[in-house]
């Protein structure tokens, strides 16, 4: 049951939200990773260039080294100043002059034995000894290099041409740690003026520090970065020094560029920026996307909630009620409980409707609807099948016993009164109820069954519930079988026939009128009293078929006979029809009848429909000159008020206030009051149903114009009618009417 509409978040589309944002995501940080990635290389290639421009500034740095001895030691005069060992020269030439001008540290001339002829640290003269620092780095390279050069020339006179490309060239490390390249080379003559026999070549060694300075050169040189000795790394920007065995012996390491790095840094804002706008516009887009979608369904969903629902009142409409029918159906089939079925109907919804507005006629429905909710398990379903009809289905009901305890709370919830525009209306349902299993009945037949059960419990009288039994079907199919017969009897005419009920004045007791009766001749059923046929030639619209053979029949006989005028039943279906009064005065001008000598009936129920078409309709009979009666005056509402809105002619008290006034003064004192108001309204009033001569006095004298009765004279056929009237004519009937 609902009564107000759900809306539930689509799941797909949540899902479809999460799954983009993810997506979104998912691709920025590719993005973002690809970007790393690629600078990631780009700057790996970098370093590995920066790495070989050091190498390669490291190597110019240590093949420079032989390249400046050689541009001394092989010279004429340096082979023969250092044999001399002439100081001055060999301080001007080599020693001194190289350390200065190359920048070679320590640079030292030894003599073919081995000992330092002269030594020079920094540009400076430096002694006649070995550094002890530079000890064991050169004395093993020199005893080496000696090995080569005696190996190279031996046998030779002279081993300038044998030694001339021999010497050893090699980065170390000194026991302090600094790493220096060792380069030695011999001192050999320039020119063949100079000969010089194997084992006295004097032998020329410089150690040049790879330290600060030089590394700050390369620094500035190279554009590397920081380019500085560690002991080690295991940073990527680093760069080797090996020995000559090819031992790494120091690590130099420098800030690498990173030029992708460094332009990433440079672009982040910017990059940072646009990734923001994007996000943020896929997110906004999906949003958007989302609201959208979400509106879509919602509006689908309503579509959907009012395709099976009833807007006004939210019940289930027709097709959503049949559905849940059928699923108990089948379902009870399966479990043997029994379903619950009942048909509810408001009594005289549309006078209600009428009476107080279209307005709160809905509003009446919607608390109908509400109640009904409210009273009924979660498993029940209410619907709304047609304007003032609804029905309940309960599914797993185990007797019978339960489904009528279900039905009279549904009644007493009902009973009590509604709240229509703050005053309280009360209104009476009835109720059609159906109990059966899943299997044994149709889903149209349980339908059916609460239908006929419905029907009747109006019939019975309204406001009360009926369990439907198969009798019932019985009367309904006699019904039925009454209305073809009644059909085609309409279609002949043959069956049908009119009888006279004169209606006699009460003071002259002269025949004032006659008022026509229908009757209905059936061939198989015999005589017909209308009580049993005009009801259901209501139900079913044949009355104004009847009504209009009946109308056309009376008036034909009173243009027949001397009659003052003839009154005619017209029923409250007939006021439907906004033509109506056309086809009145149409048959009175076929007929040839006075418009003054015609009087209908009518019941309190046309007025009180109050409705523009039976305004319009009755004002114009009454202008054309056609008297208006309110037929059973006092059954029903009784208002005086539209006594004058509606201005009859005449009131009919109905027989039960006649068979009741000898005993109930009450009654009596009511009948005199209206007979008074009559009168001052200028109506006349006649009493209906005189069976007796108490009666007839009783009323006379409280005051009723005109009475109608047994006691008078039965209704007549339209010979007995003429006899009468023509009895009536000679005075034969006057007794009857003896002053009193
Ligand atoms: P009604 O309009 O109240 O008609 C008066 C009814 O009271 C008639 O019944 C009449 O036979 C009966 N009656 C008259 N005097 C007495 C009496 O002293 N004692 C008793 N107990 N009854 C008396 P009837 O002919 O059976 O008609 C019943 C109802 O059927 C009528 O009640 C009227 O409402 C309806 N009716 C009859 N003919 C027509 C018709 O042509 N058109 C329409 N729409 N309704 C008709
Ligand atoms: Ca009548
Ligand atoms: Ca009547």
């Amino acid at each position: 049951m609902l009564s107000s509409m759900p809306i539930t978040r689509n799941r797909v589309t949540t899902q479809i939200f999460w799954a983009s944002l993810l997506l979104g995501f998912c691709l920025v940080s590719a993005l973002a990773a690809c970007l790393w990635w690629a600078a990631g290389r780009i700057d790996a290639r970098a370093i590995a260039e920066e790495r070989m421009t050091v190498e390669a500034a490291l190597r110019q740095e240590m093949e420079r080294i032989p390249i400046d001895q050689d541009g001394s030691a092989v010279w004429d005069d340096a082979v023969l100043n250092v044999r001399n060992n002439n100081q001055d020269w060999i301080a001007d030439n080599l020693a001194d002059w190289m350390s200065e001008f190359f920048g070679h540290n320590r640079v030292y001339v030894i003599s073919p034995e081995g000992r330092v002829i002269r030594a020079a640290e920094d540009g400076a003269y430096a002694g006649t000894t070995y550094k002890p620092i530079d000890v064991s780095v050169l004395l093993p390279r020199l005893a080496q290099l000696r090995r080569q050069m005696a190996e190279a020339s031996l046998g030779l006179e002279d081993s300038t041409a044998a030694i001339a490309d021999l010497g050893v060239l090699e980065a170390d490390r000194l026991s302090d740690g600094s790493v220096v390249f060792v380069s030695i080379r011999p001192v050999v003559p320039s020119s063949s003026n100079v000969l010089q026999s194997p084992g006295s070549e004097a032998l020329i060694a410089s150690v040049k520090l790879v330290d600060v300075p030089m590394l700050t050169e390369i620094s500035e040189r190279f554009g590397i970065k920081n380019l500085h000795q560690v002991h080690y790394t295991k940073d990527e920007a680093a760069f080797r020094i090996r020995d000559g065995l090819g031992h790494a012996i120091a690590s130099l390491t420098w800030t690498p560029a990173r030029p992708a790095a460094a332009l990433l840094v440079e672009t982040a804002p910017a990059t940072v920026g646009l990734l923001l706008v994007g996000l943020t516009s896929v997110v906004a887009l999906l949003i958007w996307l989302l609201t959208t979608s979400l509106k879509l369904e919602k509006s689908r969903e309503q579509t959907a909630y009012f395709a099976l629902h009833d807007p006004l009142t939210g019940a289930a409409n027709r097709i959503l009620f049949d559905r849940k029918l059928r699923e108990a159906m089948n379902y009870e089939f399966l479990a043997r409980a029994q379903i619950l079925l009942v048909s509810i109907d408001l009594d005289h919804f549309k006078e209600i409707n009428d009476a107080l507005g279209h307005a709160a006629g809905d509003q009446l429905l919607k608390e109908v609807a509400q109640r009904l909710m409210f009273e009924l398990p979660e498993e029940a379903t209410v619907g709304r099948l047609g304007g003032d009809e609804f029905a309940v289905v309960q599914p797993g009901i185990i007797s019978e016993g339960q489904a009528l305890w279900i039905c009279q709370r549904l009644l007493n919830a009902l009973e009590k009164p509604f709240h229509i525009d703050d005053s309280p209306v009360v209104v009476t349902f009835s109720l059609g109820v159906a109990l059966e299993d899943g299997a044994s009945v149709s889903h149209e037949e349980i339908l059916r069954r609460a239908d006929v059960a419905l029907y009747a419990a109006k019939a019975e009288g309204r406001d009360r519930f009926k369990l439907y039994n198969e009798s019932m079907d019985q009367s309904r199919r006699e019904k039925r079988a009454l209305e073809i017969e009644l059909r085609n009897a309409l279609l002949n005419k043959q069956e049908f026939y009119l009888q006279y009920q004169p209606i006699f004045a009460a003071r002259s007791g002269k025949i004032a009128g006659v008022e026509a009766l229908v009757r209905w001749q059936h061939p198989i059923r015999g005589a017909m009293p209308p009580d049993q046929f005009i009801s259901l030639a209501e139900e079913t619209g044949l009355i104004d078929q009847l009504g209009h053979w009946v109308m056309g029949e009376a008036c034909r006989m009173a243009v027949a006979s001397e009659l003052p005028w003839v009154a005619v039943n017209v029923s409250p279906i007939q006021f439907r029809d906004p033509q109506l009064a056309d086809k009145i005065l149409e048959i009175l001008v076929q007929s040839g009848l006075a418009a003054d000598r015609l009087e209908i009936e009518i019941t309190e129920g046309v007025l009180l429909q109050n409705s523009p078409i039976v305004q319009q309709t009755l004002t114009r009979l009454r202008e054309a000159g056609v008297r208006v009666a309110l037929d059973d005056f006092g059954t029903g509402y009784s208002s005086i008020s539209y006594l004058r809105a509606y201005a009859v002619d005449k009131l009919k008290i109905d027989q039960s206030f006649t068979q009741l006034v000898i005993e109930d003064h009450a009654i009596a004192r009511i009948v005199r009051s209206i007979a008074e108001m009559a009168e001052a309204l200028g109506m006349s009033v006649t009493a209906e149903g005189i069976e007796d001569e108490a009666q007839r006095r009783t009323l006379a004298n409280l005051g009723c114009t005109h009475l109608q009765g047994y006691l008078l004279s039965r209704p007549l056929t339209g010979t007995q009618l003429t006899a009468l009237l023509a009895e009536h004519h000679s005075g034969a009937l006057v007794r009857l009417f003896a002053r009193d």
